[in-house]
């Protein structure tokens, strides 16, 4: 069975980016960079999510070639974040690194209410975005004649200084989004963190990116001799 690496170390992105290849169901095994080694830290040195993901899925084909990986193999990044309009679009490709001293979720998140608070805000429009970018371990050609595949989705919500809610990860306890869908913006709205980790799945800026790559594999897989 052809292989899919995610070329990532963030265990949230590996669990989430899992369940929805399995939930999708294609003739694929899931492998994550530890099963090759210790992974590379790709230092995130673009200002666009799709420089940064195309720099990851590369470095990472290159580490897993020197770890024997399949050369058909396919490496699948993910660079993604959250942007704020009342910021101007901030943290935005700096999402991870946005508290200063840099101090993961916690200090990423007490940051996001400390400059709303400072802008007299208790909430401002958000959204999230990802950005795929797809490779073969080899850097041949994926799909058609590019040796990049990339695919963006976002999500829409608003970014409030209240936390609710214990799933998701990074910025879900502050980021509220229609509860019932996201077509029901006069309806009750919740945490991220308060979906079921199904529904996160299903409407987020991930979710949405890897909806594109189901819909591209689906042909890919259809188109191949049995
Ligand atoms: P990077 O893609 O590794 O540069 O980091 C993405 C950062 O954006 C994470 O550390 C989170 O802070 C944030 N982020 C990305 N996706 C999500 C999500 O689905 N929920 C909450 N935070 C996210």
């Amino acid at each position: 069975m052809r292989e899919l690496i995610l070329a990532t170390g963030n265990p949230h992105k590996v669990r989430e980016l899992r369940d929805m290849v399995e939930v999708h169901g294609l003739p694929l095994t899931v492998r994550t960079p530890t099963d090759f080694g210790n992974p590379p830290k790709i230092p995130e040195v673009r200002d666009t999510f799709v420089g940064n993901a195309t720099d990851k899925a590369r470095g990472f084909a290159t580490w897993l070639t020197s770890r024997g990986a399949s050369p058909d193999a396919l490496v699948l990044a993910d660079d993604s974040g959250l942007c704020v309009d009342a910021f101007d679009g901030a943290p935005g490709v700096y999402s991870a690194r946005f508290a200063d001293p840099p101090g993961g979720d916690e200090a990423n998140n007490q940051k996001l209410v400390r400059e709303l608070k400072a802008r007299g805000l208790t909430q401002s429009p958000a959204h999230y975005e990802c950005m795929l970018a797809l490779v073969r371990v080899d850097g041949g050609p994926v799909f058609s004649a590019d040796t990049v595949w990339t695919a963006a989705g976002t999500w829409a919500g608003i970014a409030r200084t209240e936390a609710r809610g214990t799933g998701g990860f990074g910025y879900d306890p502050y980021i509220y989004v229609p509860k019932a869908g996201d077509e029901d913006v006069a309806g009750d709205w919740c945490a991220v963190a308060e979906l079921p980790a199904a529904h996160k799945r299903e409407r987020s800026h991930r979710g949405r990116a890897m909806a594109k790559l189901f819909s591209v594999l689906d042909r890919f897989f259809a188109a191949q001799p049995t």
